[in-house]
């Protein structure tokens, strides 16, 4: 007991192994998230501070302690038993060694009971042969593709899809929140053949259906959103004392008049007549979407100037006409970025 009493507030050092890529694992503590991402380890070591860690997926804060995955955790409390088990073994032994060293009592002295032939040999370890505890490096899993750099700290971390905030600094990039939201979209159209395959397979081409045309319907959404919140975002950052009009990213004429106004260039500068025209009544499509489950009406016939539809009809988005609005907000992206006035 005394020697277990003695590893209070003793810091155990455990070897961490790391994947392929230096990284190594962290799990959000919030019961709510539970997201796993990764850090370079020499960044977790040399600039990313005790006192707040971030989540990336949810920003969580909490003290860089806490971050460990169950697994971690797992391993670090069965080596740390494994330690303390050592310890008091060791401890045992040091205890019988002393009792047998001739300290007065009867118990310790080897030499036989005259009237007896009998005698116990006790064989306590040679001093110095103290068994030793070794901690094995507790495992990391495979390293993961997408690797972050944050352009704010220069922490470098890495998630599965997509993340949102940098775990050291807590920033939240516009624009990789932008190229996040694209690749999400592309991999919504890459998967609904993989959908309806796996749904003719099942025999559900029903709900397969159902399921890929909602991920084509909602990746049209998806891009107008990831393009108003980067111009809100890069608004906000380069103009931080003027407030944009509500809404005014949603709609293109007007945003397009608000960049010229700023910046003295616009949407028209990047994109030719007819590819702004479609872009527009793509903007006008997800509207219906979202307001009328995609029923058209009088006002989408006017505002689009869209002659394939008649009031009463629903649209159809097929997977071209996403494609073609990723490549317009992409386009507008980059012009903007490039018009953008450095802070
Ligand atoms: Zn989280
Ligand atoms: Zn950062």
């Amino acid at each position: 007991m005394d020697a277990l009493s003695n590893l209070d507030g003793q810091n155990l050092l455990m070897p961490m192994a790391l994947d392929a890529d230096g990284y190594f694992d962290r799990q959000c503590p919030s019961e709510d998230c539970r997201s796993h991402f990764k850090v370079l380890m020499s960044d977790w070591k040399g600039i990313f501070k005790d006192e707040a860690v971030f989540c990336p997926f949810c920003k969580h804060e909490a003290p860089s302690v806490e971050w460990n995955t169950e697994e971690q955790a797992k391993q670090i409390k069965s080596q740390a038993i494994g330690y303390i088990s050592t310890v008091a073994m060791n401890h045992a032994v040091d205890v019988i060694r002393a009792a047998f060293k001739g300290t007065g009592s009867g118990f310790s002295s080897p030499v036989p009971h005259p009237n007896r032939k009998t005698q116990i040999t006790v064989k306590v370890n040679a001093p110095g042969l103290a068994a030793k505890h070794i901690f094995v490096p507790i495992t990391a899993t495979e390293a993961f593709t997408l690797k972050v750099k944050c352009e704010e700290c220069s922490a470098h971390y890495a998630v599965i899809g997509s993340g949102f905030f940098c775990p050291n600094c807590g920033h939240n990039s516009a624009e990789q929140t932008f190229d996040d939201a694209l690749r999400k979209v592309g991999a919504k159209l890459d998967y609904t053949t993989l959908v309806r395959g796996a749904a003719k397979n099942a025999n559900q081409l029903d709900e397969g259906e159902l399921v890929a045309r909602s991920l084509v319907e909602t990746a049209l959404s998806d891009c107008v959103s990831a393009l108003q919140r980067l111009c809100e975002e890069s608004f906000k950052r380069h103009f931080p004392s003027e407030a944009a009009p509500f809404n005014v990213f949603q709609r293109i004429d007007e945003a397009s008049a608000l960049w010229h106004r700023k910046l003295g260039i616009g949407y028209d500068n990047w994109l030719s007549d007819a590819q702004l025209q479609e872009m527009k009544m793509l903007y006008q499509r997800r509207h219906l979407l979202a307001h009328s489950e995609g029923m058209v009406d009088d006002k989408y016939l006017q505002k689009s100037q869209d002659n394939s539809y008649k009031a009463g009809q629903r649209i159809v988005v097929k997977e071209k006409d996403v494609r073609a609005l990723i490549d317009y907000v992409s386009t507008i992206a980059n012009g903007l970025k490039g018009a953008m006035p450095s802070v």
